[in-house]
């Protein structure tokens, strides 16, 4: 097992590591959050047929025509209606929004556009063949490619689907994932607080996180510092894809994670990674599962979560992207305690002047929930840096955050 290890090691060796989930047929209503597991081409064009983007008169133009036009209003054509009847030099079809344009015509006249007089139009200005119709296909042609697998199901990319009919689609099954919250002082909430302990946060923290990014969440009351409740509880995480614990990481007595790990039989990868908050992390591999054992420390715990194990749980989720997004960052303020480990500063977001500044939270400590809450950006401040300087431009991860 590696001792102190970079972040980008163990990266890389956890996302080596991880196998995408299996696949399952979904009917589309339930795609949301699901990641496709096949390319999609299109099975039609679309739209099916030369259409109407507006109430109007269809005709036909020659751009030759004498001003004012009369016309003579033929047929109607609202709109989920069609008519075969030809519209001939001199005639015109009264037509609405989304209805196909009949066979004759080449071009739509708005509505406002027009004088009506009983079945006649007048016409003061000349269309060119072709003005407002949209073709067959003009958005999406048959057999194009939509969406290739790996895409991860967004409203407007399930509304695309819907737009060419596709009904059963095949996509990843949910991740299963297993949720520990390790530490003897652990409650849940719900029942009042005894002395010398602490209700339970990282497992609703981790919870939301897990759900936020589709996965279903496989969680066992509090467990407790013991070794002999550690392996039972990992015992009951058989049926799951990957476990995440809080609590147990780091130097004492009772930091028995990563012991408990082994004793497990997972194959242990490493323990600790240079990075604060989070250093204490470690993570083992048993079959094809990655137990990820993170700090109790709840910021610590959501950091790391955000560093370490989402470009894993991407993975697994069958997310062909796996990385967070990178973006440089201008610092609106500055960090005197810069240290000999790299530190990732939660910060708000602000964008001004075109640029993107981070507003540091106020409090960095590893136990401070709170400043996760509104940051979107995770600053990262190379080992060794230094005090970090307001106007100072790093890199920074972007993280998911609610806007509030
Ligand atoms: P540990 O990783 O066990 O050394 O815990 C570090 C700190 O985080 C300690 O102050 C713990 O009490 C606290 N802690 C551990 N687990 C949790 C949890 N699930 N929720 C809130 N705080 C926790
Ligand atoms: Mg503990």
């Amino acid at each position: 097992m590696k001792v102190m290890i970079e972040l980008e090691e163990a990266k890389e060796m956890v996302l080596k590591a991880t196998k995408p989930v299996e696949h399952e047929i979904i009917s589309l209503v339930n795609a949301f959050q699901r990641v496709l597991a096949q390319d999609i081409s299109a099975p039609m064009d679309m739209p099916p047929f030369d259409r109407s983007p507006l109430d109007g008169y269809a005709y036909q133009a020659t751009g030759l025509e004498d001003m004012p036009l009369l016309l003579r209003v033929v047929s109607e054509i609202p709109a989920g209606t069609f008519s075969e009847r030809r519209i001939m030099t001199g005639e015109a079809a009264r037509i609405y929004t989304g209805a196909p344009i009949p066979p004759g015509a080449n071009c739509v006249i708005r509505q406002e556009d027009t004088e009506r007089d009983g079945d006649q139009i007048k016409i003061a200005r000349p269309l060119m063949a072709g003005q407002n119709v949209v073709r067959r296909g003009e958005e999406i042609k048959e057999g194009e490619l939509l969406l290739k697998q790996g895409f991860y199901l967004t409203p407007p990319a399930i509304g695309l689907l819907a737009a060419v009919g596709w009904d059963q689609i095949t996509v990843y099954k949910r991740p299963r994932v297993g949720l520990l919250s390790t530490g003897s002082e652990l409650m849940d909430v719900g029942q009042p607080l005894l002395p010398s302990k602490i209700y339970n946060s990282n497992n609703y923290t981790l919870r939301g996180m897990l759900q936020n990014a589709g996965c279903e969440v496989i969680s066992i009351p509090i467990v407790s510092d013991q070794i002999e409740d550690t392996l039972a509880a990992l015992e009951k995480m058989a049926d799951t894809d990957m476990v995440i614990s809080t609590g147990g990481a780091s130097v004492g007595n009772f930091d028995i994670m990563r012991h408990a790990l082994a004793q497990f039989g997972c194959e242990m990868f490493f323990w600790k990674v240079n990075l604060k908050p989070g250093t204490a992390a470690s993570v083992g591999l048993k079959g094809q599962k990655l137990f990820f054992s993170l700090s109790g420390n709840p910021a610590a715990a959501a950091v790391t979560y955000e560093l370490l194990v989402r470009p894993a749980l991407r993975k697994l989720a069958g997310h062909s992207c796996f990385e967070n997004k990178g973006i440089l960052v201008k610092m609106a303020n500055g960090f005197a305690k810069g240290g000999r480990q790299r530190r990732f500063l939660r910060a708000r977001a602000v964008f001004k002047d075109g640029e993107v500044w981070a507003d540091l939270a106020s409090a960095q400590g590893s136990g401070v929930l709170r400043s996760m809450i509104g940051s979107q950006l995770l600053v990262d401040v190379p080992a060794n840096h230094g005090p970090v300087n307001p106007g100072e431009i790093l890199q920074a991860n972007w993280i998911e955050a609610w806007e509030n």
